[in-house]
């Protein structure tokens, strides 16, 4: 099993290549294995992993240093995770001094945001509906989800092309997880307070600046534009159900 190998191909596909709110990071190897459970990995073996992933980023980048700021985005982001159905990981969120436009999460719970995508946000409903969204991702444990079916296809197809498979198993799951997230988050996003369009009002409103940044080497190529339109509109149908005093 070259897992070293297929996670290390899927690590620098979400971060290296910046596509927009990916917060599947997977990072790991040989001696992760899978428990038996609905979801692939404990909440321990979940934790290690975002820990390496951590441990990779902190060589790579730089973070913001100002107090001020750190505060106010890890406030919103403990707001957040009061109203979530998972508390328990250890939350931290951090400004990566970039100015590609992505925010994404490892799986103990440390967000990363990068300075050009805080640099687009307006209010605090927009920063807390992106934080909501990667919150969301590690709430309905994607990167786990992901981790077990990417070995389960290479228990099966010995001979597969390690990177083709992982490329087009991400390219399957990332709509799937980026609608599940978009939804959950604004809907945590609303129970602390704020308002959900934040997060349709900062994608329409960046459409143009975000398929420049991230849709040309992003894994939905030409077709980005049309993904982040269908977010939007699919986010502001999902919102009109929503009550709340935003
Ligand atoms: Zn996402």
């Amino acid at each position: 099993m070259e897992w070293k190998r297929i996670f290390f191909a899927i690590f620098i596909l979400l971060v290296a290549d910046a596509i927009f709110f990916s917060g599947v990071c997977c990072f790991a190897n040989d001696e992760w294995q899978l428990n038996g459970d609905n979801t692939g990995l404990s909440e321990e073996e979940e934790i290690e992993l975002g820990r390496k992933v951590d441990e990779y980023l902190s060589r790579g980048c730089h973070f913001d240093t100002d107090a001020e700021l750190n505060k106010k985005i890890n406030d919103i982001t403990q707001s957040i995770v009061a109203v979530s159905e998972r508390k328990t990981l250890p939350y931290i969120c951090s400004i990566i001094q970039s100015y590609s436009i992505n925010a994404f999460s490892s799986s103990c719970g440390h967000i990363y945001i990068t300075k050009g995508l805080l640099q687009l946000t307006k209010n605090e409903n927009e920063l807390a509906c992106i934080i909501g969204h990667e919150i969301a991702h590690l709430s309905l444990r994607h990167a786990s989800k992901f981790y077990r079916e990417l070995k389960n296809v290479f228990s099966q197809q010995n001979n597969a092309n390690w990177d083709e498979v992982a490329a087009l198993s991400l390219e399957n799951h990332l709509r799937e997880f980026e609608a599940e997230a978009d939804t959950k988050g604004v809907f945590y996003a609303c129970n602390a307070g704020y308002d959900p369009n934040g997060l349709p009002d900062f994608l329409e409103r960046n459409l143009d600046i975000i398929v420049a940044h991230n849709g040309l080497s992003g894994i939905f190529g030409m077709g980005y534009y049309a993904e982040v339109e269908m977010r939007v509109c699919k986010l502001r149908e999902f919102i009109a159900t929503l009550k709340g005093d935003w």
